[in-house]
């Protein structure tokens, strides 16, 4: 019982970052010789940040290629709150991108990937400040059971437990893994956890200190650096099992994080790592007396210490048999284990690396896209014996029981039926609504980064044994990619996409809006759309699978200024069989080239917000920055936009325009805008209006962006309830069209804004101060000046955050940013 409990707890770690389409694959003898010598050692390493992209992956590649150490990534966040330079997703949906970035780092780097249920809102500049909206005691426990789990050594932090660390989640993760540290092991701390995890112990801790905040460092002889605990090494070494130097294989991991422009050079060479010693007995030698997981049993480690020294890279039979030999009758006597909790990790783990010497190939998917949720549907299942020796293979699951004899050398492949599950695929923390934590019940599965998808377990037997389980994916041949690998997909019937999930109301007004339905399956007839239990009937429409339609009606509003409602939306419809259903679900595939296409599906609601505003009328030319959805909101105020360049473009041709609009961080994105520039001010000048929203200072891509002297700070107001105070109330800004006043301030979320101007010449008006707790105003977030007959706006206000949200006053305000007339 024991054993197949510590079985499944650990696989799923294992199993958590499979990769598709490479997990199943044959490994390298040079990959399976690493494995063997990670058994060797028996060392796990925790690394603990806040972020997706905070982790150190020069030290995550470091201590799994070169000192061979289990090495898992344990972020708090999802990373949901931060900016999307290559896409529209916010919020949730990024959280989905930077998870599944994070999980193609550590398939270059070789570390694990974890997890706890706090919520990325975005910066937050102390720890208490993260504490208060996720709640400290129930981070802390998912630290704790993250330890649990995981059953690390040693402990690594990214960043100080302080100020310094720059952002609140980041003091607060060092915090958290230094109380966790302590209380893992403590059977009165989430006594709750021990149903599904043991208490633990780990030995060391170290802050993995760095030059970026200690330049001293670099400098400092051995002896100092003792004296202040701190070892100090170099990772830059070059590993021959790879053909890569270690800051290579860190590069390439990190630059996985694209929607973060992580993408960094390959750097090879000397390069130096500083780990602080925080907890433990000092020893000269980093991890010198650590004692792994063979303490208690030097005899395993020396059985494996023999295998490695006669492992033989181009004779795989042969390694077998070395662990026919020397490992097999050792893992017989497992009651001598003092750490025999570890046993099912050892076991998994040797598991795979025998199935792999004996050469044999199994992978389970299915062609269809997508499967309807509760249908059958068939999968094909290859078995495939790369070596001499003839192998049975037994698989099992609750709907297959087939055992199968491949020959040495051949490949074998039939098909079965499996029945999808009721529920669609999302990601398992979407599952429920959340606010700052995500909704995820305790459970064995806590702390992974997703869950797998349908298993199929097998054993093996053939010159030796094995068992392991394969994960069911979806496969088909593309002619101009080859074969395209995508996790299991299954869906509703019909999957609704409204095309607005947001709108935007004047009081007592009503608008017309869409909704898409698709089918995935065969639909008789689709008749009635329901908003919130009022039913609107349609002319009846059936769908084949593939097929889609869309729906027009109606919503309205009666409410006042600032109110939000939200309408269910579900459409009514009989299936094949003449039964008749409610489908109520919205669907959003998230589909990039360097991560898989993930699907979420949650029910389809639309927010009605009722904003008072004035009839707005105007055209108005976007010019898009990294990606922002603030155009769209234009678009629902009444205005007619368009994206485009001004390439080709006269001042003449733009004097049509009622205002153009810079996108966040255009000035860092758009090459476009930064080449004609000059172009943009002569609008402005000709009586034109130029509102821009955030740049970051640095990689500006041209550096004189403003008609008048205009730097960006690094200035921002975090906390969405700061107060704020309004510089010139009379200013046109604030009346025409719409009257503002300190309760459009009110209902923002996030934060006020970002990246203000630090500096600016006297041309500029600041219009609005603000602050954060404890620190002083800030002025740069809101710059009006007058060039020649028109104007330009710089501001750092996160509109590209409260539009999309629907914070009404947001939308009173930059309604009258358009409109401005100096
Ligand atoms: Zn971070």
């Amino acid at each position: 019982m024991i054993r197949s409990f510590a079985f499944t707890l650990v696989f799923l770690i294992l199993a958590s970052t499979i990769v598709y389409g490479q997990e199943y694959e044959l490994k390298t003898s040079s990959e399976i010789y690493q494995d063997l010598k990670k058994l060797e050692k028996g060392m796990r390493v925790l690394y603990v940040a806040a972020h997706p992209d905070d982790e150190n992956t020069r030290l995550i590649a470091w201590l799994e290629n070169d000192q061979h150490i289990e090495t898992a990534y344990l972020s708090l966040t999802r990373g949901q709150g931060g900016q999307n330079l290559i896409g529209d997703e916010k919020g949730d949906g990024l959280g989905v991108i930077r998870t599944y970035e994070l999980l193609e780092a550590r398939k270059v780097d070789g570390g694990e990937q974890m997890f706890t249920r706090a919520v990325d809102f975005g910066y937050s500049k102390s720890a208490e400040e993260s504490f208060e909206k996720w709640g400290k005691a129930e981070v802390l426990g998912d630290v704790v059971y993250g330890i649990r789990k995981f059953r690390p050594h040693i402990i690594i932090t990214r960043f100080p437990p302080n100020r310094y660390a720059g952002h609140g989640h980041h003091e607060a993760s060092a915090i958290l893994a230094e109380e966790a540290f302590d209380l893992a092991a403590d059977p009165n701390a989430y006594p709750e956890q021990l149903k599904w995890v043991d208490t633990w112990q780990p030995q060391l801790m170290f802050f993995n200190t760095s030059s970026w905040w200690r330049k001293e460092l670099e400098d400092k002889t051995a002896a100092e650096l003792k004296e202040e605990k701190i070892h100090r090494v170099n990772i830059g070494v070059f590993n021959a099992l790879t053909g890569l130097g270690i800051n290579e294989t860190a590069a390439l991991a990190r630059s996985k994080h694209r929607c973060q422009a992580f993408g960094t050079d390959r750097d090879r060479g000397e390069r130096f790592e500083y780990l602080k010693q925080l907890k433990g007995e000092w020893n000269d030698v980093l991890f010198g007396d650590v004692e792994g997981i063979w303490m208690n049993s030097p005899e395993h480690q020396q059985a494996f210490t023999k295998v490695v020294e006669q492992y033989d890279f181009t004779d795989m039979e042969h390694n077998l048999q070395l662990i026919n030999d020397l490992i097999e009758p050792k893992l017989a006597q497992r009651n001598m284990w003092a750490e025999g909790k570890d046993i099912g990790y050892v076991t998994i783990l040797i598991d795979r690396i025998k199935q792999n010497l004996m050469g044999i190939r199994i992978e389970a998917f299915s062609d269809q896209d997508p499967i309807v949720v509760g249908t059958d549907y068939p999968i094909t299942i290859q078995v495939y014996n790369a070596h001499e020796t003839e192998a049975m293979v037994r698989f099992t699951h609750e709907k297959i029981d087939t055992t199968v004899i491949v020959a040495g050398g051949s490949q074998i492949e039939w098909t079965e039926t499996l029945t999808a599950p009721d529920l669609p695929s999302t990601p398992y923390w979407l599952r429920n609504e959340h606010d700052w934590l995500y909704d995820v019940p305790l459970s064995e599965q806590s702390a992974l980064p997703r869950l797998t998808d349908e298993l199929i377990s097998y054993s093996i037997r053939g010159k030796g044994r094995s068992a392991g389980a394969t994960e069911l994916h979806r496969k088909w041949r593309d002619r101009s990619i080859g074969e395209v690998i995508q996790p299991m997909r299954f869906a509703p019937l019909v999957g609704l996409s409204p095309e607005s999930e947001t709108i935007i109301l004047r009081s007592g007004n009503a608008q017309t809006t869409r909704l898409d339905a698709i089918a995935f399956g065969e639909v008789k007839q689709l008749s009635e759309v329901s908003l919130s239990g009022d039913d609107v009937e349609f002319q009846a429409k059936g769908l084949s699978k593939g097929q889609q339609t869309s729906f027009d009606f109606k919503v309205s509003s009666e409410s006042e200024n600032g109110q939000k409602h939200s309408v269910n939306v579900g459409v009514k419809g009989s299936t094949e069989s003449g039964e008749v259903s409610y489908f109520d679900q919205s669907f959003q595939l998230i589909s990039y080239e360097h991560i898989p296409e993930i699907q979420i599906v949650k029910d389809c609601k639309i927010n009605v917000i009722t904003v008072d505003l004035k009839e707005s009328s105007g055209r108005i030319l976007y010019l898009d920055g990294s990606g922002d959805e603030v155009d769209d909101a234009l678009i629902r105020m009444g205005y007619s936009v368009e994206s485009g360049a001004l390439a080709g473009k006269t001042a003449a041709d733009l004097s049509k325009y009622d205002a153009i609009v810079c996108g966040i961080r255009s000035v860092n994105k758009n090459n476009d805008l930064a080449n004609n520039i000059e172009l943009l001010h002569q609008y402005a000048e000709n009586g034109g209006n130029v509102i821009m929203q955030y740049n970051t200072s640095y990689g500006l891509l041209v550096e004189q962006f403003s008609p008048y002297s205009l730097s960006i700070s690094r200035n921002r107001v975090t906390e969405e309830d700061s107060e704020v105070r309004i510089l010139d109330s009379k200013h046109r800004v604030f009346n025409e069209p719409n009257k503002i006043t300190l309760a459009d301030f009110d209902s923002w979320v996030q934060e006020r804004g970002l990246y203000f101007a630090g500096e600016w010449g006297e041309e500029y008006t600041p219009l609005i101060a603000w602050h954060d707790k404890g620190e002083e105003d800030v002025l740069g977030g809101l710059l009006i000046a007058s060039h020649g007959k028109g104007s330009f706006i710089y501001t750092g206000i996160s509109f590209f955050r409260q539009l999309p949200a629907g914070v009404s006053g947001a939308y009173r305000l930059f309604d009258n940013l358009i409109q401005y007339k100096p």
